[in-house]
């Protein structure tokens, strides 16, 4: 059968049918909205390529998380932005460091919002790489190795100190092999054995962190991270890599970034069976927030649309700076 027995539009003529044969539906369960949680006091500064994305302190946080809550957002992801940084990032895992005091308070105020701890040194290490670094003068610049095994013995300590502090969920973000088993196993001799773990198991070397970096001050002060994230231009790569996560204890697997990856969500989605996170990165929000800014595109329409998409992509979760945008959104809807 073909035209004109067959006619597509039939089911697109009124709104009534086009919401009843719709096959993707975003939900406000879906979203997670990142908090950059900096230390100090009366800090509430809009990140300056992130419009509506700010700095809080922990004086200054309530207002933030009271407004998620009321809007059903299931979900925070918490970054931190310390006082101090060393070479190997050790307010990343100390016990009052500024994720860990964020983590507690949130908890204190909400205990049914989840609350995931970002796991990486980067924004911790005064050279602003995801492990412990080996660096050596050549030519007169600085350079550096960072170095795997060392790194994960550091990042399992944050792990084990987020969850004390009340982390729902850790997400291990700084693609060290290995990282996955080592935090799983340290959470477990810990009695975190409940914690899941959220992977950031294909995380590309992306040029979409840009604003991001800004945020969470975290701009490597030498080098790339090319030699532990991904090549922009590989997908089976993206397979071993996640792999690698599901067989070392994964509970679910993240694609970061998530616009120009489509293809890999859906991929991994395919391939396996754990839960989908989408990462909606800064240079994604930032592009459209200007767009939208110069009045050249509906942001409202853009938005839904592009989370929409990573859903009909694979994602069961997705991380977005969107996400308290979408929540009202959808609210109206
Ligand atoms: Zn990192």
């Amino acid at each position: 059968m073909s035209f004109p027995l067959v006619r597509h539009r039939r089911l697109r003529q009124s709104v009534g049918i086009r919401n009843m044969v719709r096959e993707t539906v975003l939900h406000v369960n879906d979203l997670v909205q990142p908090i950059f949680v900096a230390y100090g006091e009366g800090v509430h500064n809009e990140i300056s390529s992130m419009p509506g994305v700010y700095h809080f302190s922990l004086d200054t946080l309530k207002p933030e998380v009271d407004e998620i809550v009321a809007l059903g957002i299931p979900a925070v992801l918490l970054f931190g932005i310390p006082e101090t940084k060393d070479s190997i990032g050790s307010s990343a895992f100390a016990e009052d460091g500024i994720v860990q005091e964020a983590t507690r308070l949130i908890k204190q105020w909400y205990p049914d919002l989840l609350v995931i701890a970002d796991t990486c040194l980067c924004e911790f290490t005064d050279h602003g790489h995801c492990g412990m670094v080996h660096t050596f003068e050549r030519d007169g610049q600085m350079h550096g190795d960072v170095i795997n095994d060392a790194s994960l013995e550091l990042l399992v300590q944050t792990a084990v100190s987020q969850a004390k502090a009340g982390a729902d969920i850790i997400a291990p973000s700084n693609m060290m092999d290995g990282f996955v088993q080592a935090i799983r196993i340290g959470l477990d001799d810990a009695g975190f054995e409940h914690v899941p773990i959220m992977s950031y198991a294909v995380k590309y070397a992306s040029a979409f962190y840009g604003p991001f970096r800004e945020a969470a001050d975290s701009a490597p002060q030498f080098g790339d991270r090319k030699t532990y994230q991904m090549d922009p231009a590989n997908a089976r790569e993206a397979l071993r890599e996640a792999e690698s996560d599901v067989l070392e204890g994964a509970d679910m697997l993240m694609v970061k970034p998530a616009l120009a990856y489509m293809d890999i969500m859906r991929t991994i989605k395919d391939q396996f069976d754990l839960p989908l996170v989408a990462y909606n990165v800064s240079g994604e929000y930032s592009m459209v927030k200007a767009a939208a800014m110069q009045g050249w595109i509906n942001e409202k329409a853009i938005v839904q649309e592009m989370l929409t998409g990573m859903k009909r992509a694979g994602a069961d979760i997705i991380i977005t700076y969107f996400a308290k945008d979408a929540a009202r959104w959808l609210q109206e809807r």
